[in-house]
């Protein structure tokens, strides 16, 4: 198939683009930059390019025929989305709208979309199934809420066909190394307890001791970004062949506490990290872990990297071969 995938130089979107790449497909990567790196996209085609030039993106997507698009580009940190909610509404529901309206202009059938756990909010049940309540606790988690609310009604009126994935916590790197997880600034658990591993943070902050969880950290669902990546196969593959829109959770259903994720990753490094205890995150919830039971079920989704260790071990790969992230210089084109 002709695929478009936004925000393909991102962590999660250059490793979906690796895979469709595997798979046979021709692929566009479309990228501002803001947070992606033009080093991650190898294989695909690259256009520099801001979803909010609707002109460029609907051209775009007519001549390359493209025939899906995997939808990636978004703002996605929670503490960030706090501080900053008009940037989140802009850059993930005013451009998400205007992806949409491209693709009703060109006449593009089918999206796989990029949600989120935290539409969500507070769990009243764990692990969390679809038909879970969706009350936000931030305006990250809101803003993704409304695009889907939009994929519904872009689905009704106008024939859209939509896979939206709730992600859970995306973790790990391309076990073949080749891609990995480089934001900056870096905000995500793991990286940091791994920078701290390599000496370029002098301690891993903990956000929060006084949760009503079994030691007092947050709780997470940490599945692997090459998983998550395979999931938008399925999704891909299930939209061309008829399947109904739909919402999944993608996540392994294992709740690791952000004390849990410290020490296992201590074990992959060999050696304890030094650690500060600070408040609570605003705007995170205490536990997000996910049923994957209907993704498993309709798509035959199963993750091949479940276990933290090895989530962990990929990642530690990652930033021990590549300690300062992607190369900086490669030219723009
Ligand atoms: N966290 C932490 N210290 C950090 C970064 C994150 O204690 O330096 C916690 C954070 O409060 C959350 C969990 O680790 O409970 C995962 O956070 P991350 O930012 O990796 O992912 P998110 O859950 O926001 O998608």
């Amino acid at each position: 198939m002709r695929i478009l995938v936004t925000g393909g130089a991102g962590y999660i979107g250059s490793h979906t683009v690796k895979e469709l790449v595997a798979a046979g497909h021709y692929v566009v990567a479309l990228d501002n930059l803001s947070r992606g790196r033009r080093a991650a996209v190898r294989q695909a085609k690259f256009v520099r390019a801001d979803l909010a030039d609707q002109k460029l993106i609907t051209e775009l997507l007519r001549a390359e025929k493209i025939e899906a698009v995997m939808h990636f580009a978004a703002s996605s940190l929670v503490g960030e989305s706090m501080q900053h909610p008009a940037a989140y509404y802009q850059n993930n529901v005013v451009n998400g709208l205007h992806l949409l309206e491209s693709m009703r202009q060109a006449k593009t059938p089918y999206l796989v979309f990029s949600s989120t756990a935290a539409v969500y909010g507070e769990p009243t049940e764990t692990p969390i199934p679809e038909e879970h309540p969706t009350i936000p606790t931030n305006p990250y988690g809101a803003t993704k809420l409304a695009l889907e609310g939009a994929l519904a009604w872009y689905s009704r009126a106008y024939g859209l066909k939509y896979i939206s994935l709730r992600y859970f916590n995306a973790a790990g790197a391309d076990p073949e190394g080749d891609l990995g997880e480089d934001h900056d600034p870096e905000t995500h658990l793991i990286p940091l307890v791994l920078k701290a591993a390599l000496g370029q943070l002098p301690a891993v902050k903990i956000f929060g001791r006084d949760y009503p969880t079994p030691d007092g950290t947050c709780i997470r669902d940490y599945i692997h970004v090459t998983d998550l990546a395979r999931a938008h196969l399925l999704a891909l593959k299930a939209l061309a062949d008829g399947k109904e829109p739909a919402v999944y959770n993608l996540g392994n259903g294992n709740g690791y506490s952000v004390l849990e994720v410290v020490q296992t990753a201590e074990k992959v490094v060999g050696r304890t990290l030094p650690k500060i205890f600070t408040g609570r995150r605003p705007g995170d919830p205490a536990v997000l872990v996910a049923s994957a039971a209907k993704i498993k079920r309709d798509l035959k989704w199963e993750p091949l990297y479940s276990d933290l260790p090895t989530i962990i071990e990929t990642a530690w790969r990652w930033h021990k071969k590549h300690p300062q992230g992607y190369p900086k210089e490669r030219k723009i084109t």
